[in-house]
Formats: structure tokens, C-alpha cells, sequence
């Protein structure tokens, strides 16, 4: 079956996406993805972060693909949020994150509006999972819900056994490991590894609200979901066993940013001197001697571990590239490298970017050897289709699960050890976890000439080239890319 002959003219999905770049820029990614294959599609956000998809989208408009971006006010003062701050990485704190998910309640209705004038009538939405009120939306519509996740089917299936069996509930401390039953995996796990829907928040509204969204997926008609079989099919299978839930994997969506410009202008957020001149910094290092470090783009790290991961850089005496972007108690960190003399010391072979990076783009070049991540679920992809080892230092959400997937499923990487999550909004409460000579040894075990590094390099390639296989004509995801199309279009008779 491939929708591929069939006339798609009248399909017009309509994604949803909430305005976090972990979030956004795999949506957008998706959205182009559609539109190359003759599906309408129809981007709803927000101004600020329109136009940081706008150039991508504009290309995708030349070449054809019926792609748009149609955008509804944030609604700022009615939620207290500084006016500006129209995505969750832009926020001056993380206790905003209640005021932000009101905002998005508060787009219900405009979002409504928007919709009753577009052409074709919209024939599925497609909403992120913490976009809560989609489901009223597409019940106002009378269409199928279509939730957007943002994970991995690990974290689902893994979410779904715990909520189930409360196994977690049964230990005495925190610390303590435990076994997830029925995971494809011997998987163990402490309870301060686990997201935040697994220990009561500080705040009982932000718990409340994260139990309705988990309620609300649970009930779509199925889930869209930014990964591939090849990497975690038996946790694709047993979750659909469980639930009952129709899943299509359509990922790795970062692959379908083309060539070097796709790359670049995926968000606009770097002027092209500055990508330029990254990418001739690399160019001017040997393959695969690089380690790239980038914890995302919340890095809620507190200052006191960021200076153990700096020390640790410099004790490997290799190259890098640090992105030390947002950051917790940022002005500290920015004293610190001023006082201590780190950027004069590693002048030279270290870059650091202190804002946005290229991530895609700085991946897929040659010079990069290793990549440090925190294991959000789109840099975890990432770094799987760049085919380079992994150093695992997860943070927080769902991160400590994305470890065990790099490192006991996958095989591509190691992990700094890690013990606790940081919870968004208590950062105070979380204390140095990995020392420098711990980030250091980590780092030689990916880049080193160890048997043990050549195997996981080599997993690594092998990981890489299913991605890709994935991706194309014929292959897993695009199949299910195929399937998604046709069922929307089996709805609408
Ligand atoms: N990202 C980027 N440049 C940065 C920081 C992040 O391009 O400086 C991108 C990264 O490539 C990924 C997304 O932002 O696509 C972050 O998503 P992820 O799930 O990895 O982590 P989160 O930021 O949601 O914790």
C-alpha cells in the first residue's frame, strides 16, 4: 500500500505543535515531510515562533509542497507571562511552566477560529500531547485525535507498565533499584530516575495537569510517534499489545532535512556568519576527533555541575564544542568561566557557543567523534543518525529512560552515571551528581582505541544506517508515514 497514488488534493492536516523547540522543530520536520508527499498541511503557532520556521517553510513552498504557517496570539498577560517569552526555553524561570500550559488552554479558542475559515476543511489534527484542549478541538471538528509524542515507544510502554503495576511504589527508598515488569529488557531503575508524573510535583495543579494530559493520550485515536522499528520494535509492539493503541513510528524526522542549508535554516536561530564559521571550525579538526556537548535547549544543569563537566572537558585535552546555552543560575556560570580562566585555557581547541547551535548540522559533520548529550529524545535520535557514540548524562523528563535505550538497547554509547532527575522549577534541590574525572573517563571510553570503543562505534554506524534505510521509499517509517495517510483518508470515506 503506498498512498503515493493516490489523490491527496483534499487532505489538509493541521499540526498543533506546543511551542518548545523539543517539541516544535520535530513537528515542523514532520509537517515538511507530509507536504512533500502532496498532503496540505497547516502549521498553527504562535508569531515569535513563526518566524523562526518561516525560511525552512519558505523553502519547502518553492519546491512545490503545499505547507503553511498560520499563527494565533500567546495569550502573555492573561497567563503572567512576560510578553516575549513565547516558548518554554525563552521563560526567565521554570515556575512558569504552570502559567505556560494556561497560555496554550487559553489558545483553545482562536485556535478554534482559525480553523473554521481554513481551505480544505482540515481532515486531522494533529496536536502535541501537553496541548491538552486538542481534544475538545478536534471533538469541535468531529475529527480524529491525533496525538503527537514527543518520545520514544520505550517511554510509553515503560510509563504504562508503572502506572499499572505501581512497581515503584514498593521501594523503600529512592535510590533503591527496581525491575520494570514486562519490559522487552531486563530494565532497572531507582524511582529518582522517573519523570515527574511519578512523584508528586511541589505544586498539586502541575501534577493534576500532567495526569489529564497522560488520561487524554490514553483516549486518541492514535499516536504519531519521532522514531523507527529498526531501533526499539519490540517496545513499538508490546506497547501496541497492551494499549491497544494505533502507533506509527515516522522518524527519525531529522533525517528529512536534506542538505547543508535544509540543516542550517531548520529554526533560524543563527546568523549564517556564525554557522559558518562553526562549520570552519570543524573543518579544521581530523575526522571523528571532535566531542560535541550540548544539553539541550532548556539545560537546567546548576552552575556547581556544569564546572565539573567543564574541568572534565579540559582534562581530556580534545577537542570540542560546548553549546552552554539558557542555563540555570546562568549570570554564576558566566562569572565563573570569566573568573576561572576555562576559555583562555582550552583557546583553541574548545568552542564554546553560549546561545543557540546548528545541532543537525554540527552532527553531520565528519570531525565530530562523540556527542555528550542529555539525552532528550530528539538529540538521542539525533546523535543515532549522526552515527557517533553517545555520552549519556541525562537530566530530566523522561531522559534517564532514553540512557537505557542508548546504552542497554542500542549499544552506542556510555554513560556518566547519572543518579537523579533534575525536576523543572526545583533545580536548587539538585546537587553535583558526576565529578570531572568521571565526565573524562566517560569521554575516553567513546573516543579511545579500546576493542570495547570499536564495537560500540560500530553499533553506532550499524544504528546509523537503519535510520536512513528507515526513511526511505519503501522503508519502515515512510511505510508508516503511507498507513497514517491512508487511515486518515479511510475516516473520511
Ligand atoms: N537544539 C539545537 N541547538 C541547541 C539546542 C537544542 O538545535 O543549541 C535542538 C536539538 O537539535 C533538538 C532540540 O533542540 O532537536 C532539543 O530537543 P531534545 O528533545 O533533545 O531536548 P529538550 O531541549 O527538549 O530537553
Amino acid at each position: 500500500m503506498d498512498s503515493g497514488s493516490t489523490p491527496l488534493s483534499h487532505l489538509h492536516f493541521v499540526f498543533i505543535p506546543i511551542m518548545a523547540p523539543g517539541h516544535l522543530i520535530p513537528m515542523v520536520d514532520m509537517a515538511k515531510l507530509f507536504a512533500r508527499r502532496k498532503v496540505n498541511m497547516t502549521i498553527v503557532t504562535t508569531p515569535l515562533n513563526s518566524i523562526q520556521f518561516q525560511a525552512t517553510i519558505d523553502r519547502e513552498i518553492k519546491s512545490g509542497s503545499p505547507i503553511q504557517i498560520q499563527t494565533v496570539q500567546f495569550p502573555f498577560a492573561e497567563a503572567g507571562i512576560p510578553e516575549g517569552c513565547e516558548s518554554q526555553d525563552t521563560l526567565p524561570s521554570m515556575s512558569l511552566l504552570p502559567n505556560f500550559f494556561t497560555a496554550l488552554h487559553k489558545m483553545q479558542h482562536p485556535i478554534q477560529q482559525l480553523l473554521e475559515n481554513l481551505r480544505p476543511t482540515p481532515s486531522c489534527i494533529i496536536y502535541d500531547k501537553y496541548f491538552v484542549c486538542g481534544a475538545e478541538i478536534c471533538n469541535k471538528f468531529n475529527l480524529p485525535r491525533i496525538i503527537f509524542d514527543g518520545t520514544s515507544c520505550f517511554h510509553l510502554l515503560c510509563n504504562h507498565i508503572l502506572q499499572k503495576e505501581k512497581v515503584h511504589e514498593g521501594v523503600s527508598h529512592h535510590e533503591e533499584k527496581f525491575v520494570v515488569p514486562g519490559m522487552p529488557h531486563r530494565i532497572e531503575l531507582t524511582r529518582s530516575q522517573l519523570p515527574g508524573i511519578f512523584n508528586l510535583s511541589t505544586d498539586p495543579k502541575w501534577q493534576r495537569f500532567r495526569e489529564v494530559a497522560e488520561e487524554s493520550a490514553a483516549k486518541a485515536n492514535g499516536i504519531v510517534v519521532n522514531s523507527f522499528e529498526e531501533l526499539e520494535g519490540e517496545y513499538v509492539e508490546e506497547y501496541k499489545r497492551v494499549t491497544g493503541h494505533k502507533v506509527w513510528c515516522v522518524g527519525p524526522v531529522s533525517l528529512f532535512n536534506n542538505d547543508e542549508l535544509d540543516k542550517a535554516l531548520r529554526i533560524n536561530r543563527n546568523s549564517p556568519d556564525d554557522v559558518s564559521k562553526y562549520v570552519k571550525w570543524l573543518d579544521s579538526w581530523p575526522p571523528r576527533s571532535v566531542i560535541y556537548v550540548c544539553l539541550g535547549s532548556l539545560n537546567r544543569a546548576i552552575p556547581e555541575q556544569l564546572i565539573e563537566l567543564a574541568l572534565g572537558l579540559e582534562a581530556t585535552k580534545r577537542p570540542f564544542i560546548w553549546v552552554l546555552r539558557g542555563a540555570y543560575r546562568k549570570e554564576e556560570m558566566e562569572k565563573w568561566l570569566l573568573e576561572d580562566g576555562f576559555e583562555e585555557r582550552v583557546k583553541g581547541r574548545g568552542l564554546l557557543i553560549k546561545g543557540w547551535a546548528p545541532q543537525v548540522l554540527m552532527l553531520s559533520h565528519n570531525a565530530i567523534g562523540a556527542f555528550l548529550t542529555h539525552c532528550g529524545w530528539n538529540s538521542t535520535l539525533e546523535g543515532i543518525c549522526a552515527g557517533v557514540p553517545l555520552v549519556t548524562f541525562p537530566l530530566y523528563a523522561e531522559q534517564f529512560y532514553n540512557e537505557k535505550i542508548v546504552v542497554q538497547v542500542v549499544g552506542n554509547g556510555v554513560s556518566v552515571g547519572a543518579e537523579s532527575v533534575v525536576r523543572l522549577g526545583d533545580e536548587d534541590k539538585s546537587r553535583v551528581q558526576v565529578k570531572r574525572e568521571t565526565f573524562k573517563e566517560s569521554i575516553e571510553k567513546v573516543m579511545g582505541e579500546a576493542e570495547e570503543t570499536q564495537k560500540i562505534r560500530e553499533r553506532a554506524r550499524k544504528y546509523r544506517d537503519m535510520a536512513w534505510k528507515a526513511i526511505e521509499e519503501g522503508g519502515s517509517s515512510y511505510q508508516n508515514m503511507s498507513q497514517l495517510i491512508e487511515d486518515i483518508l479511510h475516516v473520511e470515506g
